[in-house]
């Protein structure tokens, strides 16, 4: 059996329907649908969850907020008529806008009308059973979810072979008010309910291909990734675009269930599967299996003649920046010196006083700051114990005259992590591209 969960621009109207409809009915064994609230229709279109905050926001300060719920009604109206069902959403639609008026509604309960809307009317189209996610969805006082609990609930709820449709974005407190994840939220809706039955795999379809190797912003048409294990993933995702909500990926990970991110508007592609290991080897001419970076970062980094047989150097420059609140990216050292990498915003406003008190307290015979820092990864699982590598690399950076400021590779040979320039930062990327895909 496989969860099914379709984002925002998969709901976005009518069309955007028939084409889940045409997905469902091509795999019976997608069972169980999680839906996003209406997204964007075409760039410059608002999605219904910042509608819905927006609205909130209208009332909160006094304001009659009638016209943008009106927009908001009329999406739902549209999408119902457009398909031709009978659901009489209006009576939903009513018993909202009367709550609104009368201030008897939360933020979080309006917001998460969007995802209920969309499921009823997914619901009926299908023919499928719905299930409020208030109804299973538990969430602990202190925002987490109670998983246990939250799996029993769903199992007894769901007729499985039947179909189900779920809201995805929100749950109940142990009150029984509505809470909301965090915004993209119904992605961890999905996850959750694949956990909880014991899905085969956790399809996400988006308006995307699966995961890129790069970003498309900076490599012509970069090829997607068909295969990323959750720790590729997580390097990956520290700059990369938001495909998946990070807090998703616990639930199916604890459960060795596959996510395979899908397009709803290019069913025909596989996308990227997302698992905890692969047997196999996909594409063996592929040693990387993506490249990210980010600019705008600091590296601090001093020098004492004799560090390597002094000890604690390291932990008192590290301990002043824990005093700040400051956490560090990277620590590349040499035998007398050592830096750390940090995000230059994270220091930005208390520099010298950081300055000054590692001068004072690891007493360095230099000590530096250099900004504009741009921090590359080359990532993939395969470049473990692959020599000749980091050597493809740093040759492909020399040979386009890239200057490179720091080399870091972890020990599991998972990433190689290198800083350059930041105007040289878009340019390191496309060359390593072109040095390791071959077309
Ligand atoms: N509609 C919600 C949001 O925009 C949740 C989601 O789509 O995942 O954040």
């Amino acid at each position: 059996m496989k969860v099914v969960k379709f984002g925002g621009s998969s709901m976005a109207d009518a069309g955007q329907y028939r084409k889940v409809r045409d997905i469902l009915m091509a795999d019976p064994e997608r069972k169980v649908v999680v839906v996003s609230a209406a997204g964007k229709r075409y760039s410059g279109d608002h999605k219904l969850t910042d509608l819905l905050y927006l609205c909130y926001a209208h009332i909160q300060y006094g304001v009659d907020c009638s016209t943008i719920f009106d927009a908001i009604a009329n999406r739902y109206i549209d999408i119902r008529n457009e398909l031709g069902l009978a659901l009489p959403i209006e009576v939903d639609l009513e018993l909202l806008k009367h709550r609104i008026d009368a201030k008897e509604i939360s933020q979080e309960e309006l917001v998460s009308r969007g995802e209920y809307l969309s499921a009823k009317l997914m619901a009926d189209y299908l023919g499928f059973q719905f299930i409020d996610a208030a109804d299973w969805v538990k969430f602990n006082m202190d925002g987490t979810v109670n998983e246990e609990e939250s799996y029993k609930a769903l199992q007894s709820q769901v007729i499985l072979g039947y179909g189900a449709v779920i809201p995805g974005f929100y749950g109940a407190m142990p009150d029984g008010t509505i809470h909301t994840f965090s915004r993209g939220g119904s992605d961890i809706t999905g996850a959750l309910a694949a956990a909880a039955l014991d899905a085969d795999v956790y399809e996400n379809w988006t308006d995307v291909s699966g995961f890129l190797m790069a970003d498309p912003r900076i490599v012509d048409d970069p090829q997607a990734i068909p295969e990323v294990t959750y720790d590729e993933l997580r390097e990956l995702s520290y700059s990369g675009a938001q495909v998946l909500h990070e807090d998703s990926i616990f639930p199916v990970r604890e459960k060795n269930i596959p996510v395979n991110i899908r397009n709803t508007n290019d069913p025909a592609a596989p996308g990227t599967m997302i698992q905890e290991k692969f047997v196999g080897d996909h594409d063996p001419d592929r040693f990387i299996t993506g490249i990210t970076g980010k600019k705008d970062f600091s590296i601090i980094s001093l020098s004492k003649r004799g560090m390597s047989n002094q000890v604690g150097v390291l932990r008192k420059v590290l301990t002043v920046l824990e005093r700040h609140g400051i956490s560090v990216d990277y620590v590349p050292n040499g035998i007398d010196n050592v830096s750390v990498v940090l995000p230059t915003s994270s220091i930005e406003k208390e520099l010298y006083t950081i300055m000054a008190e590692i001068k004072k307290e690891a007493q360095p015979d230099t000590l530096d700051v250099h900004h504009q820092i741009a921090v590359v990864a080359a990532v993939g699982r395969k470049m473990a114990f692959r020599p000749g590598i980091s050597g493809k690399i740093f040759a492909a950076l020399g040979e386009s005259g890239i200057n490179i400021r720091m080399i870091n590779q972890g020990p599991d040979e998972l990433n190689i992590i290198f800083g350059v320039d930041n105007k040289d930062f878009k340019e390191a990327i496309r060359v390593l591209y072109n040095s390791f895909v071959t077309k």
